[in-house]
Formats: C-alpha cells, structure tokens, sequence
C-alpha cells in the first residue's frame, strides 16, 4: 500500500510533509484520502499539504538495493537527454544522506525520536515557541558541523549548472545548504532553508546562523521575540510554487533525485511533465512514483548523479 501523503523526503531537518509518525493522532493524518496531497494536477502544485505519513519505515527500506552498475547504462547514452536544454533537477533527503546529515523519516531518523506535532507545525509553535526553536537549534548546529560537507552529488549538480549551455533549476526538499556549498545558484528550497530565519512582523527572512533566542532581533526591522525558523512546517504552503510550476512547464527533461516519491505536492511534479520532458529518476532504490519516469538508474546518489552528468554533459 502506498505510503500516506507525507514526508519521507525527509528533508534533513525540515519538516515539511514529509512527517511520518510512529503514533499518527489525527484521523486526517491516518488517511488523507484521494484529495488534499496526493494529486497531480496543477492544483496540486498549489495546494497546501497536510496529509498523513508512512510509517517510517524509510524509503523502501526492505527493498533489495540495485547494483548501480548494473542501471547506469540505461539513461546514459540517450541522445534525446543529452540534447536536452532545460532542465529541472527536484532533490530530496536521498542526496543528502551521504554527506552524513540524520534524515526525518528513515526508520532511525529524527521522526522516529521526535513528535511532529510537538516540533514541526504551527500550533506546536504557538504552544511551545522554546521548544520549536530549540528543535530546529540543535538542527542548525549539526549543519554547522565542519564534518557536514556537500558529497560528489551535490558537486556534480553545481557542474552540471556551470557547464549545461541550456538552463538548469535545481528545486530541492532540503532544508540544509549543501547545494549552495557545492556551487549551485539557481536553487530554490520549497521547504525552506534551516539557515535562514523568518520575522513574523516584517516577513522577511534573513541568513541566521546560529540559535535563535527567544529575544533575538530581526536584522531587517529590529524587532525582538519575532523570529522563526524559515522552514515550511506541517501543513503549511511550499515555497515559490509558481515559479516551480512555471519551471516544469518549460523543462525539456526532469530529473528526480533522492525523493521517495510519497511527499506531495514534489511526488506529483513528474505527473506535470510527462508526455512533455523526459523524466528521470536517480534514487538509491524505485520509488513510489518510479513507473511514472522514463528512465531510471539506482545506486547510492554520489555514484549515480555524478555518471548521470558526465553523460549528460558529453552529449550536450
Ligand atoms: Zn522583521
């Protein structure tokens, strides 16, 4: 049975939709049902997600593991790939695993330790602010962590941007800022960024570093008792959905990297372009979503993102 509506994606930290509940308490969140989350309509790239979650289990957790080599030749020597000129790369917690951040939704990740409804919604926030922040504090400090560093995926996405002659967008999951250390600049983080905070007062959202204190100011406007972390919460909207959807619209080849195919509204981008773009998808395992690609290689994301543009950029 397919995993409910929310979140393996596991952004590493963020909190998205991504949740997975060991002891799920809302009936909404049991079974989100044929609407909210789980379309793949242009509404759907609009719609705020709330659904429920898989159990945590991890992204297929039980599944053998493909060997990469085996799958790496599949996508590779496509002419219509390497002919393609724009690109739209969507990242989940599966590029980042390997550069050493705990996930949320894997069977020992931070969902398994932490209630989402205690730390990664609005009421939770409302209820408890100290906690809230001190959750996605000790979140900020991991990244901050000099072992924390982009691995050979995330290089391989900073090259592809640099040296692709077409366009390229890298929409990502992630909260962490591994993307931008490894050189991409044209990223957009839909969950939000655990570097960064928000003002509730002024909205703006600013870099930050380092805790967020229960008196810390606002760099833009000054006030104090105001900020947030900029990340999307449980139920909350994605981030700059209609330029993602503008994005998918125009793309020649869609790429998927590290998603598990079950947090919507990302799950449902491939459904968007299909027929229109080839679509791609790199992930340790398939995902839920993997028949809906038209071509796949499986393999830890440091082997097969980096073989992917080596390819791609050779043809193009
Ligand atoms: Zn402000």
């Amino acid at each position: 049975m397919p995993a409910r509506g929310a979140a393996d994606e596991t952004v590493p930290f963020a909190p998205p939709f991504d949740l997975a509940f060991p002891d799920d308490p809302s009936p909404d969140a049991a079974d989100p049902g044929p609407g909210a989350c789980r379309r793949a309509s242009p509404a759907a790239l609009r719609a705020p997600c709330g659904a429920g979650a898989d159990r945590g289990t991890g992204a297929g957790a039980d599944l053998p593991r493909a060997a990469p080599a085996a799958v790496l030749h599949a996508a590779a020597a496509r002419a219509d790939l390497l002919m393609a000129r724009r690109i739209v790369v969507l990242t989940g917690a599966g590029i980042s695993r390997e550069s050493g951040l705990a996930t949320f939704r894997d069977a020992d990740g931070i969902w398994a330790q932490v209630r989402i409804e205690d730390v990664a919604t609005p009421d939770a926030f409302a209820r408890d602010p100290a906690r809230v922040q001190g959750f996605y504090n000790a979140r900020r400090a991991q990244l901050r962590d000099p072992a924390i560093a982009p691995n050979a995926a995330h290089l391989a996405l900073a090259r592809l941007e640099r040296e692709h002659p077409g366009e390229v967008l890298l929409v990502t999951q992630n909260v962490d800022d591994l993307h931008e250390r490894a050189g991409s600049t044209r990223l957009i983080h839909m969950h939000g960024e655990l570097m960064k905070a928000r003002c509730m007062s002024c909205h703006g959202a600013s870099p930050w570093r380092a805790d967020i204190a229960p008196d810390s100011a606002c760099p833009a406007c000054d006030a104090r008792g105001r900020l947030r972390p900029h990340v999307v919460w449980f139920g909350e909207m994605p981030l700059a959905m209609e330029e993602i959807g503008a994005a998918l619209e125009a793309c020649d080849l869609f790429v998927s990297i590290g998603t598990s195919g079950n947090v919507y509204p990302a799950a449902g981008f491939v459904a968007e372009v299909r027929g229109r773009a080839r679509t791609v998808e790199l992930n340790l395992e398939p995902s839920e979503g993997a028949s809906l690609f038209d071509e796949a290689m499986h393999g830890p994301a440091t082997q097969v993102v980096p073989a992917f543009v080596d390819a791609l950029l050779r043809g193009a």
